[in-house]
């Protein structure tokens, strides 16, 4: 195993920034193995060497995996000049971890986005050869029906010629009003820049409302307000894996 300076293990660890560290370990409250560390520069094995800071025990790990729900109008980004982004909504002991969003979802799109610092996880469920299923719900302009489902099933060609592989939409209800509404559930398998508002304008028909449910088996906690997010469970995870 790698070994790595302590003060990038305890900052990483959400025990303060570099500079807090070197403070830290000038006062002697930081120990190795039990001796006494007072340079933070110092090599340790964050995995086997005990670590202690004023006594306390430090455990290490290098992975987080997070689960927001993504309100409307931030963005999926890690950062942005105009706009708020995902992670100015996580608190610093998430945020220590330096996790990034796992794909896309649009400004105005809410629901399940997935958060972590573990680069080959992230390059597995985005894949384009994994296809990974992503369920959306939707409320749509006009009368969704049964040709858009055989539609969306079949594929269908996208303003740019690309032909989308087959989706499973199904209709959960419609709102009549001065305009009828219809409410959607859609399974994609890629995920393509802006692909199910594409995919209903392929169709004639406009989503005003998007929120993503599930990716792969991992479904949105529906207990999480907009804007949280949450550690994903163990049993979440290997669903992931
Ligand atoms: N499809 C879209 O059009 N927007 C999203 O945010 C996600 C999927």
């Amino acid at each position: 195993v790698k070994k790595q300076r302590i003060d990038k293990v305890l900052s990483h660890m959400g025990k303060g920034s570099r500079s807090d560290i070197r403070k830290q370990a000038k006062q002697g409250l930081i120990t190795v193995n039990d001796a006494v560390i007072k340079d933070s520069g110092y090599h340790v094995d964050p995995y086997t060497d005990r670590i202690q800071v004023g006594g306390e025990p430090v455990i290490y790990r290098e992975f987080i995996y997070l689960m927001m729900n993504k309100p409307p109008g931030v963005l999926s980004a890690t950062e942005d000049k105009r706009d708020r982004t995902v992670l100015d909504l996580l608190k610093q002991e998430y945020a220590q971890f330096e996790p990034f969003p796992v794909g896309r979802l649009d400004k105005d799109t809410v629901g399940l986005l997935l958060l972590t610092n573990d680069g080959q996880l992230a390059h597995e469920l985005l894949s384009p050869r994994k296809h990974v299923p992503k369920t959306y719900e939707a409320t749509v302009e006009g009368e969704v029906d049964a040709a858009d489902v055989a539609a969306f099933a079949a594929g269908v060609e996208l303003e740019d010629g690309y032909v989308t592989l087959p989706a499973q939409l199904t209709l959960m209800g419609r709102e009549r009003g001065s305009k009828t509404l219809s409410q959607i559930s859609l399974t994609i398998t890629e995920g393509k820049f802006h692909q199910v508002k594409r995919m209903f304008l392929a169709v004639g028909k406009k989503v005003i409302f998007l929120k993503r449910v599930s990716m792969g088996g991992l479904k949105l906690d529906e207990q999480l307000a907009p804007g949280a997010c949450r550690e994903l469970t163990a049993e979440e995870l290997a669903l992931l894996g």
